[in-house]
């Protein structure tokens, strides 16, 4: 571990892989499922969404703590109908429940050219575009709607309140011999995560991201928990303000949607329109569509015709202020480039609280880990 001049500090990609999967492994996790979740957190940081990666490791513990996810728990397909199925993942590990998801919709897109497939009742997913570079590598591409039972954060556009999830949105390209095409975003301005980071003292929020409980816009994490201890897991429901919907109302309306698919046509349930007494356990809920390029339409002209397209877009002349255009993915791709010679950069305060989630499981020798210097 090493300090970088903005205090964050530079944490060596395997050590951190190994004190979570140590982490999970000592809350009863498999090995491969400690291990799983351990790459996919770190993959995250990697690629450049700190918001969905180590920083979430103290939330897990707690989240298990409380019953909301559980170990081991391997998903059951409970609707097997041709190109469509659906799984229920009983609230275990996203990390694992997401593979599962994926490679049924695979096998079904092999066969039958194109699938749909639903997943229910889902510890957190994390980053989406996960599961759309899982179906790339399978040369398919992938549309992902998710929601976010359980979890009201988003104000609709032109509200003040919480009325829906940060609900996210993958579509991910196979694009032969050169890197997936992958558009990864939540519907919110920021995902939660973010708002979480920059309590920590990571990166700030960009302007409007926040609403406060006056309809005032902000970019202070207080919004959305409150006034809270250094050691203390950001908990949103202590805040009265919410995060915005992103596009104004286009945006908005694309939020909404993803309820409908990721959240009501799963079976996972929405986030919202329950009352406080009825309000249910996290989950998230996926709805999957996977596409055979091969069986739509030539493959070789297929790529021809992306790396066209895309060399034209990233030819644009940069606006003010900006040094270059780019396609979905590319900031991901040269984040995590960077991030896997250098460390990734973290927050001195994630680093602690992971130690201190380490130190409370009665894990021994953690000074080891601050030998990982990058
Ligand atoms: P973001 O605002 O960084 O947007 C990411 C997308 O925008 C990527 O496709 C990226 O390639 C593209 N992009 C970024 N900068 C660009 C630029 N300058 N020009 C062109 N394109 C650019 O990310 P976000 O919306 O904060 O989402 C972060 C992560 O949170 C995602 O991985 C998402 O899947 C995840 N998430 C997960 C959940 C969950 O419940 N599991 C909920 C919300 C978000």
């Amino acid at each position: 571990m090493s300090e970088n001049n903005n205090s964050e500090i530079r944490v060596d990609v395997k050590s951190a892989v190994e004190l979570i999967t140590e982490i999970f492994k000592a809350k009863s996790c498999s090995d491969y499922e400690a291990k799983t979740i351990a790459e996919r957190l770190c993959g995250s940081n990697l690629k450049g969404h700190d918001s969905h990666g180590i920083a979430r490791v103290p939330r897990y513990v707690e989240w298990m703590e409380k019953g909301w996810v559980f170990p081991n728990v391997k998903p059951e397909l409970i609707i097997d109908a041709g190109a469509m199925g659906c799984l229920d993942a009983k609230q275990g590990f996203g990390q694992v429940a997401g593979e599962y998801a994926v490679d049924d919709g695979i096998a079904r897109a092999k066969k039958f050219g194109v699938s749909v497939v639903g997943l229910r009742n889902s510890g957190h997913l994390g980053r989406i575009g996960d599961w759309a570079e899982r179906a790339a590598d399978a040369g398919l591409i992938s549309f992902h709607f998710v929601n976010v039972r359980g979890s009201l954060l988003v104000a609709p556009f032109g509200g003040s309140d919480r009325r829906g999830s940060t609900s996210p949105l993958a579509i991910g390209v196979p694009n032969q011999g050169e890197e997936h095409i992958v558009l990864d975003m939540a519907t919110s301005t920021v995902a939660e995560g973010k708002v979480m980071v920059a309590q920590k003292g990571g990166k700030k929020l960009p302007d409007g991201a926040l609403i406060d409980s006056f309809g005032k816009l902000t970019t202070n994490p207080e919004a959305m928990y409150g006034k809270i201890g250094d050691d203390e897991v950001p908990d949103p429901d202590k805040g009265s303000g919410a995060i915005t919907a992103f596009g104004l109302h286009k945006g908005s309306g694309i939020n909404f949607m993803m309820e409908v698919l990721g959240g009501a046509l799963t079976g996972n349930g929405v986030c919202g329109a329950l009352t406080d007494k009825e309000r249910r356990k996290f989950a998230n809920g996926m709805l999957s569509i996977y596409i055979s390029v091969e069986k739509m339409v030539d493959l070789e002209y297929f790529t021809k015709e992306i790396k066209s397209y895309a060399d034209f877009v990233r030819a644009s002349k940069p606006s003010l202020n900006n040094d270059k255009v780019l396609i979905p993915g590319d900031k991901e791709i040269a984040t995590n480039f960077d991030r896997l010679n250098n460390g990734m950069p973290v927050a001195p305060l994630v680093w602690e609280n992971i130690k201190t989630t380490a130190e409370k499981l009665g894990l021994k020798n953690l000074n080891r880990f601050e030998e990982a210097i990058k």
